[in-house]
């Protein structure tokens, strides 16, 4: 006897060990939340009896229904990470989608476990589960969100995990949406469930990251995906098997087809196993989604468990049975009207201006590297505000370097230096020398697209360049840029005009081209719900999208830079769509497409980059 208590001990010591800090007993906080609920929420307590009210009548008039129609639930499932484990994969919480479209439609391979004494009353729920594809924008959507967090966990007494103000994450609109939020919940809790009737900001199902899904973070016995399984239950207003009554005989589950049962069971009992509401075989229901056993000892939901389940779907969560989530429209990708900007006309004719020195002798360029050790040069752009800065184009016609670590930096300034000179940086970006390539268009994508000014800056900076090492951008012919754009910063860090009299007294304008977007999509004010073309640059293929609010003839044109018509496309009496040109063939450069429709034409500069 004493040998066996010890090896008891010691495995119990050892288990403990192994999982030390994920729980080893199911323990779900769903009749917590829902108390508290009720005391800080008195609608909650009534729109609870109410909705039972309803699931009863319900139940009563569809009690011979042969319900056929699966019914598909879109989810999006919210991930609240502190640390990098935490931030569990796609593939995590795929697999945790998969178990749930396993178990609800008992197309579990541990269905066969259900012993035959329970067999005739196992369901097929009929109920489906898909990670939403369109976000409450109206943008596509992996059904996943990601979001970084203080907070080392959560709360169930504060329910943070739902509020972005808290270090959580806001629900989304629970009429379309089944909200899961996995999270680090404290050690004991496996996961909690608001049921039908409490408040939207709050509505959905919070699960432990260690408990979500089969592969990643899922810890035995806990890893099969049923903890999902058992909160979605409450979610659909199943109640604990046992009735929650304490180890009474009294409470129930409102499901006529479950044994009564005294309390939860844990781990991973033998059938048939009987208690003091279920004396004799078979027992009371342990392997039923809603006990406490361990994932891989439940394998059930009853038909009485279903019909339940189908009365919230038809009652307080029918909402959700129209929602569009899972595979509706989305909107295209492209946001408004993005445009380059330009200082040079297509007339203009570009060259490099050589530098000399108060000697006569060759030093460098005026538009970039030289012997006077300049260190910037940039150009002068207004826009309209409401403006941010995606992108520029750089046209370089010298660019030399013998180190493959030398590099240019694209820059963003806005124009409160002295008299309007550059002032504050607002977006760069890195080009190594040896990426560059003489004569053609040199493209650049900001990280941080900041909102500009209506006058600023865009050029290219450098620090650190050997003697040998040579860049210079394309400028117009002098004269050509009126008045002259360009400007230039000293060795000194001062910032000149390059028609200031102790400059070059050139009036020119650099070969640069800021994309801009619109922070805010505008509506169009005619019948043209929205038009883009993108991308910009490319590299070949363009697509101009036009939505139209009342059917319209749409005629689009490409020219090349100098007006010739390059190609064409016609659509008569449609509201608009995706029109593709190929462009392959073409030279690099700036192009125009045309877009025509009603009584509106707009024009736009796409740049053609290789
Ligand atoms: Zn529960």
């Amino acid at each position: 006897m004493k040998r066996t208590l010890f090896t008891l001990t010691l495995s119990v010591l050892v288990a403990s060990g192994v999982n030390a800090q994920n729980a080893t007993q199911r323990s779900c906080g769903t009749k917590d939340a829902v108390n508290n609920l009720i005391q800080n929420n008195p609608q909650f307590a009534a729109n609870r009896a109410n909705i039972e009210n309803f699931t009863n009548n319900w139940i009563t008039e569809h009690a011979n229904d042969k319900s056929a129609a699966t019914i598909t639930i879109p989810v999006v499932v919210h991930v609240l990470y502190n640390n990098n484990t935490e931030n569990i994969s796609d593939a995590q919480v795929q697999s945790q989608i998969a178990v749930l479209n396993k178990d609800y439609r008992r197309l579990n391979t541990d269905a066969s476990n259900t012993p035959s004494a329970f067999q005739g009353v196992s369901a097929d729920c009929g109920i489906e589960f898909c990670l939403a594809t369109v976000d409450p924008s109206g943008n596509a959507t992996n059904g996943i969100t990601r979001t970084q967090t203080n907070n080392t966990s959560f709360s169930i007494n504060t329910d943070n995990i739902k509020f972005t103000s808290q270090g959580g994450k806001d629900a989304w609109d629970r009429n379309k949406y089944l909200n899961l939020w996995v999270g680090d919940i404290g050690q004991g809790l496996l996961g909690y469930a608001i049921p039908p009737g409490g408040p939207a900001s709050s509505d959905g199902v919070v699960i432990g990251y260690q408990y979500f899904g089969t592969i990643g973070t899922a810890s035995a016995p806990f890893n099969k995906g049923r903890t999902a399984t058992h909160e979605i239950g409450h979610w659909l207003n199943l109640e604990h098997i046992w009735g929650d009554d304490g180890s009474s005989c009294n409470g129930s589950d409102q499901v006529a087809d479950t044994p009564n049962q005294a309390d939860e069971n844990y781990g991973c009992p033998s059938f048939p196993l009987t208690d003091g509401c279920s004396t004799t075989s078979p027992g009371v229901m342990f392997m039923n989604y809603m006990d406490y056993t361990d994932d891989g000892c439940m394998n059930m939901f009853t038909n009485g468990q279903k019909t339940r389940m189908l009365a919230a779907l038809n009652g307080p969560r029918a909402a959700i049975l129209s929602s569009t989530a899972c595979g509706g429209s989305v909107n295209p990708p492209p946001t408004g009207d993005c445009d380059t900007l330009s200082n040079i006309s297509g007339s203009d004719n570009l060259l490099i201006y050589g530098a000399v020195d108060n000697n006569q002798n060759p030093a460098g360029y005026i538009s970039g590297t030289n012997t006077y050790n300049d260190n910037a040069k940039a150009d002068k752009f207004t826009t309209t505000s409401g403006m941010k800065v995606t992108g520029g184009l750089f046209l370089f016609g010298r660019a030399y370097t013998t180190n493959n670590t030398r590099k240019v930096t694209a820059a963003v300034w806005d124009a409160t230096g002295t008299a309007g000179a550059p002032g504050t940086e607002l977006a760069n970006k890195d080009i190594l020398i040896n990426s560059i390539t003489e004569g053609s268009i040199t493209a650049v994508t900001f990280t941080n697209t900041p909102t500009v000014p209506t006058a600023f800056y865009m050029g290219i900076r450098w620090t650190g360049l050997a003697a040998t090492d040579s860049v210079a951008l394309y400028t117009n012919t002098d004269g050509e840029s009126t008045p002259n754009t360009a400007w230039e910063r000293w060795s000194d860090n001062t910032w000149y005009a390059y028609d200031d009299a102790d400059s070059w007294g050139l009036s020119v304008s650099h070969a640069i081209f800021p994309v801009l977007c619109p922070t805010v999509q505008s509506v169009e004010e005619t019948q043209w719900e929205g038009v883009s073309v993108f991308p910009n640059p490319t590299d070949g293929n363009i697509n101009v999208y036009l939505k139209l609010k009342s059917n319209d003839d749409v005629f689009i044109r490409v020219f090349n830079p100098v007006g010739q018509l390059i190609t064409s496309q016609t659509s008569n009496n449609t509201t608009g769509g995706t029109y593709n040109f190929d462009l392959n063939g073409q030279a690099p450069g700036l192009y125009f497409v045309e877009v025509n429709a009603g009584n509106l034409t707009k024009t736009f500069k796409i740049v053609v980059a290789k």
